[in-house]
Formats: C-alpha cells, sequence, structure tokens
C-alpha cells in the first residue's frame, strides 16, 4: 500500500513558498515571531520568512522567541535515551552510511539475543530507561522476526534496580501488517528520516535496494499510523540538500498527517550529516550547514510545531548540545556507541560505527553539565505506559496539563537515577537541583512531586503520576 506518488510534497510550492517571502522585512518577521509566541504553529509561509532571517539582532529575537516557547511548555526537563545498535548488516547503498551495502572497510555484525541482552545490561546499569533500537535494512536468517525478537529481549533484562522501560525504533520501513507486528511488541516511538525531501537528490544518494524507492518511504508514517502507531518520529539528515526547502518541506509532511490522522508527529530529529567510515559524501557534504543555520533550524522548528519534541543526537558536539537545548531541543541521547556491540566492547569511535561521534561522554558526565545548566534530566515513561500517545498526549500538551505529570515524573526518575546509579558528585548536585525545584512549583505539581520523591526516598522505585 501507499506505492504511489507522494503528492503531499509538493516541490514546486515550497519554491514558490521560499521565493514569495525572500525579502521578508523586520516586520514581517516581528509579526511571525508574535505569532509564534501563541504556540499554536506557523504555517509554510511564517516558516519561510524565518528562514530568510541573517540579521544578527533579528537572529536573537528568533532564539529568544524559541526559548521562551520551549520553556512555556517544557520547562527545564531533557529526556535522556542511549541507541542501541543491534547490526549493521544493510542491503541498500545509502552514499554517506558507512554501513551501505558495498562498503569493505567495516566489520559485519547482527548481535544474538544474548548479545543483545548483555549490550542492554550495561545501557541499565549506566541509569538508562530508554532505548532507540537501530538498525541496518538487512535481518538475519530470521528475517523481520529477528526485530521482534529483539524489543523482546531489551524488555527482558532486569537488573537489581531497573529494567528499560521503552524501546522506540529506528528500522527500514515496514508494511502495516509488519507495524501491526511491531506494535504487538509495545514499542513506544517507530522513527524515520526521510533523509531528503528533494526526489532528485534522494535519487543520487541511494543508489541500491529498498531505500531507493522515495514513495516507499514517505509513506511510511501513514502505514505505521494506520497500523495503530500513535508516536512517529520524522527527521532530517542536514547537508544532503538546502535546508530551507527541506523544512518547508518537512512542514508538508507533518500538515499531511496531522489531517489524516488528527494528530502530527511525536518527534523530529535533527541529524547532520557526519563523517563515516568509507563515504566522500559524509565528510564533504553538498550543502554543509553551518553552526549558526543549524541552531537556526531547531529554533524555526521549536516555533513551528511547539508541542513535538525535538531530539539531539550526540552526532553534534557538547557544546552545540549545550546550546540547543535553550533553543527547543526536548530530548537527548548521551553515551552513546554506533556500532553494534559496542557498549559491552567500550569501544569509542569504532571505525565499523555508522558515522562519527561529536560528544563522547559517559551518560553520568552528560548528566552533571546538564544539572550544572540548570535542566532536569528525565527518565520518565509514564505517558506511553499509561497510554496517553498520539491524540490524548497532544490534547494534555496544548491545555499544559501535561505539566502537571512530567514536572513531577522528571524528578521522581532523576531522584531515581541519582540514588541507584549516580557518581557522589552528581548526587550533590542532583539533589540540590531537586530541592531548587520543588521549592519553585506551585499547587498539584508540587504536592505530586513531593509524594513521589518521598516515594523514590523510601526505597521504592518506577513511581509516577
Ligand atoms: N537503516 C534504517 C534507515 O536508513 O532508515 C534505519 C537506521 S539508520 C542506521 C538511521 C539514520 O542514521 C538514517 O536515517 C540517517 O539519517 C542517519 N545517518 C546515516 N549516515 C549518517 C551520517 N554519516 N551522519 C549522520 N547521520 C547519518
Ligand atoms: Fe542502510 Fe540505513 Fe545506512 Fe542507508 S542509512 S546504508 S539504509 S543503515
Amino acid at each position: 500500500m501507499y506505492n504511489i506518488p507522494a503528492n503531499f510534497i509538493d516541490e514546486q510550492k515550497v519554491w514558490e513558498v521560499l521565493e514569495a517571502n525572500k525579502k521578508a522585512d523586520f516586520i514581517k518577521v516581528r509579526e511571525v515571531l508574535s505569532k509564534a509566541r501563541e504556540m499554536k504553529g506557523l504555517n509554510m509561509n511564517d516558516v519561510a520568512v524565518l528562514t530568510g532571517i541573517s540579521d544578527p539582532e533579528m537572529l536573537s529575537e528568533l532564539f529568544n522567541s524559541a526559548n521562551e516557547v520551549k520553556e512555556a511548555i517544557y520547562g527545564k526537563r531533557l529526556v535522556l535515551f542511549a541507541p542501541l545498535y543491534i547490526s549493521n548488516m544493510c542491503s541498500n547503498e545509502c552514499l554517506y552510511c558507512a554501513f551501505r551495502v558495498t562498503n569493505k572497510k567495516i566489520e559485519r555484525n547482527a548481535l544474538t539475543q544474548e548479545h543483545i541482552a548483555r549490550e542492554v545490561n550495561v545501557l541499565i546499569n549506566q541509569g538508562h530507561k530508554r532505548i532507540l533500537m537501530v538498525a541496518g535494512e538487512s535481518y538475519p536468517n530470521q528475517g523481520f522476526q529477528y526485530i521482534l525478537d529483539s524489543i523482546k529481549t531489551i524488555y527482558s533484562v532486569k537488573t537489581e534496580h531497573g529494567e528499560i522501560r521503552r524501546v522506540n525504533v529506528n528500522i527500514a520501513p515496514l508494511d502495516t501488517d509488519e507495524f501491526k507486528l511491531l506494535k504487538t511488541e509495545g514499542i513506544g516511538t517507530y522513527q524515520i528520516f526521510q533523509e531528503t525531501y528533494h526526489r532528485e537528490t534522494y535519487q543520487k544518494v541511494h543508489l541500491k535496494g529498498k531505500k531507493r524507492d522515495y514513495n516507499w518511504r514517505v509513506w511510511a508514517l501513514h502505514r505505521a499510523m494506520e497500523a495503530g502507531i500513535d508516536d512517529v518520529g520524522i527527521g532530517i539528515l542536514f547537508g544532503l540538500f538546502d535546508y530551507r526547502f527541506e523544512i518547508l518541506s518537512m512542514i508538508q509532511h507533518i500538515a499531511e498527517l496531522g489531517d489524516k490522522f488528527g494528530v502530527g508527529p511525536h518527534t523530529i530529529s535533527v541529524p547532520r550529516l557526519e563523517p563515516a567510515t568509507g563515504s566522500k559524501l559524509a565528510t564533504h557534504p553538498p550543502f554543509p550547514v553551518s553552526d549558526i543555520d543549524f541552531k537556526k533550524i531547531v529554533a524555526i522548528l521549536r516555533l513551528a510545531v511547539p508541542y513535538t519534541g525535538i531530539i539531539m543526537s550526540t552526532r553534534e558536539t557538547a557544546q552545540m548540545r549545550r546550546e540547543t537545548f535553550a533553543l527547543g531541543v526536548s530530548q537527548i541521547s548521551a553515551g552513546s556507541r554506533t556500532n553494534p556491540g559496542g557498549y559491552e566492547e567500550k569501544t569509542d569511535d569504532d571505525p565499523s560505527g555508522q558515522f562519527s561521534l561529536g560528544d563522547h561522554r559517559p551518560l553520568d558526565e552528560v548528566i552533571r553539565d546538564v544539572v550544572s545548566m540548570g535542566h532536569i534530566p528525565s527518565f520518565c515513561t509514564a505517558c506511553y505506559r499509561l497510554g496517553r500517545t498520539g491524540h490524548d498526549f497532544m490534547d494534555l500538551a496544548k491545555t499544559g496539563d501535561i505539566k502537571l505529570h512530567c514536572a513531577p515524573n522528571a524528578l521522581s526518575s532523576f531522584k531515581e537515577y541519582l540514588k541507584n546509579y549516580a557518581k557522589p558528585e552528581t548526587v550533590k548536585i542532583g539533589d540540590e537541583l531537586i530541592k531548587k525545584s520543588i521549592t519553585e512549583m506551585t499547587g498539584l505539581a508540587k504536592q505530586r512531586a513531593e509524594k513521589l520523591i518521598q516515594r523514590v526516598n523510601n526505597e521504592r522505585d518506577d513511581v509516577y503520576c
């Protein structure tokens, strides 16, 4: 199903909108920013106006508006997760990726279920509660069952203090029946990046395999949602084509999902091309995105789709990650490895990884940094486990009621981390932050936070509301 042209990505319209708004003046920019601060989202024309900003004063107004919206909706919370690469086998030829089929420079490896369990054990013992399971598009003999078994394995690992409570997945597009099976395994978010919405570029960088089919990929989230997966994640691989074109096209994709299913994506990822073993394209991106443009992209997305989570991976440096927290990032990975087996091996930037990492710090160090900036690390998985997904989540988010859950849950899940996994210096500054945060809370949120923290202190884990 859905192997038909995806007319909802209308390239001509994107160019027309960009052209029509390219000379927007300060008055127009301010008008769009003031609309954005109402937190109802932005349309294509508005987004085109913002992509045209280059004046430093306007840029800083854009960044301030994004920060205002981020704080109003997400407060100081930052959700943490770790990617788990289970296999680097792949039948596609994506010119930017080390896993592409003809690349002889990496060792191929699909982890056995026992090996996956050992990797999960390492992640749990670091304090992780959320995993993003990642794989190339070619599975061992069991075929797609390998993916289903791997999810089961991840959920099955229990240690003295913990377990993985939410498995999100980033794997190649499936058909609707396969998506139904994925849902049955209890996944959180299904995530897939279009890489580039520009059809001509798409054909140039995807040379072999199923991934060459633009339409199969761009309809994937429709199939996932039809199969009952409420939370889907979307993304662009920045550096392949003009970022202005990409963002506007993504706005079309988001609008289409909203029209068809009444709810848009749960998360947006913003990977920038990083060097990858055996890939010239990854080292020399055809449309490199500068640091300032990258920050602009995050800020624009925060304003355009205020209730959608923005994910920042360890592709970026610690400094860039810090700077984008204030602009709208709400979820980050930490302590990541992108080579299958990398957690147990403790290899740092193994050439068999999918791409080079920009942030190599272990989880506890990232947490200390996040805390020192006043952000609250959250390991919360409550919404997904209580069925607050899709529409239900967005309804709570839009009325602001979600804060009555998120803020207390962030604190209790962080306290659980401090109690079971953190180094003494992290415990010290973490406890101070929790105390300060509760002092600043009011009403029901405060009552809930106090109660939950007390329960964690009384040797209870996994408490949430
Ligand atoms: N194989 C599946 C696919 O391609 O959709 C899923 C996993 S793939 C390993 C995850 C994502 O990694 C890709 O969608 C792509 O955006 C990203 N990626 C690949 N090569 C990259 C590179 N050199 N730098 C940054 N991100 C890269
Ligand atoms: Fe395979 Fe995904 Fe890498 Fe493409 S991006 S080569 S599909 S793992």
